[in-house]
């Protein structure tokens, strides 16, 4: 094991920096052979099979074309939950266990009726089911691939919640109501911000899930107000994961609405959500 883990860090040294190859080795080692850190310091002179070998081999090939550690190994967590990913939905991020906490924090104990929409690979909405026990949860996403492994996700994590097909940008209405609480965390990030984005992102994450136009960065926002203002309970709440350049400009949008809003910064201290209450 001792020699697999210099063999990963002589490959990859030169593609990622030493911390980033030191966690790669320990999602590897725990995902394939279920070891902790302290395991892997135990069992550090275990012998390695040569199907396992050749698999790390395999990995660190791929990780040097910069696809994200999370697809290849299939899976990742998500507040504390185990999620599988694959291409075709976003890999959760850091900041969205952000927005989670923000809601299960104000709702804990209470009997709540939620919907996530655009709910990639189900984070959201399988995270509030599994931790608001007495919510309704409902979420939808335009893609197949975004459904299928939503409902995988589900049953990975025993969550039973509803999982509609629906596209936001449509003319039809969400096909329920009564809803306490809206979420979402959809595309957000504009065309022109390509170019300072990472290349595992570009290359292999769907760009269904990431991107905006330049000139209509709200696009998303307006379209999911309008659309579910009317599906709304009387106190419904809103809860928005946002591009950190545009706090101001999606608080006045839902403002109009009838909501009285707040931003919330993330822990980089970056405008990352506006929730609105009715
Ligand atoms: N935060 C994500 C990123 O930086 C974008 C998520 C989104 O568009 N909703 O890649």
């Amino acid at each position: 094991m001792k020699s697999t883990k210099d063999f990963i860090f002589s490959e990859l040294t030169g593609f990622y920096e030493r911390s980033e190859i030191d966690s790669f080795i320990r999602l590897v080692f725990k995902t394939l052979f279920g070891y902790s850190r302290k395991e892997m310091i135990l069992f550090a002179d275990r012998r390695l099979s040569s199907g396992e070998r050749e698999k790390i081999s395999g990995i660190v090939e791929r990780l040097k074309k910069y696809e994200p550690i999370q697809y290849i190994l299939g899976t990742t967590e998500f507040y504390g939950l185990k999620f599988h990913v694959e291409p075709g939905v976003l890999i959760p991020r850091f900041e969205t266990e952000e927005l989670v906490d923000t809601i299960i924090k104000q709702n804990k104990n209470k009997k709540v009726k939620l919907l996530d929409l655009g709910c990639g690979s189900g984070c959201i909405a399988i995270a509030l089911k599994k931790f608001i026990q007495e919510s309704d949860v409902w979420c939808c996403d335009i893609s197949d691939t975004a459904l299928k492994i939503t409902r995988e996700n589900a049953m990975l994590n025993g969550a039973e919640i509803h999982i509609v097909k629906y596209d936001i940008l449509s003319r039809d209405l969400f096909p329920e109501t009564g809803f306490d609480i809206v979420v979402s965390n959809p595309p957000y990030v504009t065309i022109k911000e390509r170019s300072v984005m990472q290349k595992n992102v570009l290359d292999y994450e769907p760009e269904v899930a990431l991107f905006v136009p330049d000139e209509d960065p709200l696009l998303f926002y307006r379209e999911i107000v309008n659309k579910t203002r009317g599906i709304m309970a009387d106190s419904g709440q809103l809860f928005f994961e946002i591009n950190e350049a545009y706090g101001d400009e999606v608080s006045a949008l839902i403002e109009k609405y009838g909501f009285y809003t707040t931003i919330i910064k993330d822990i980089n201290g970056k405008d990352r959500f506006v929730t609105g209450t009715l």
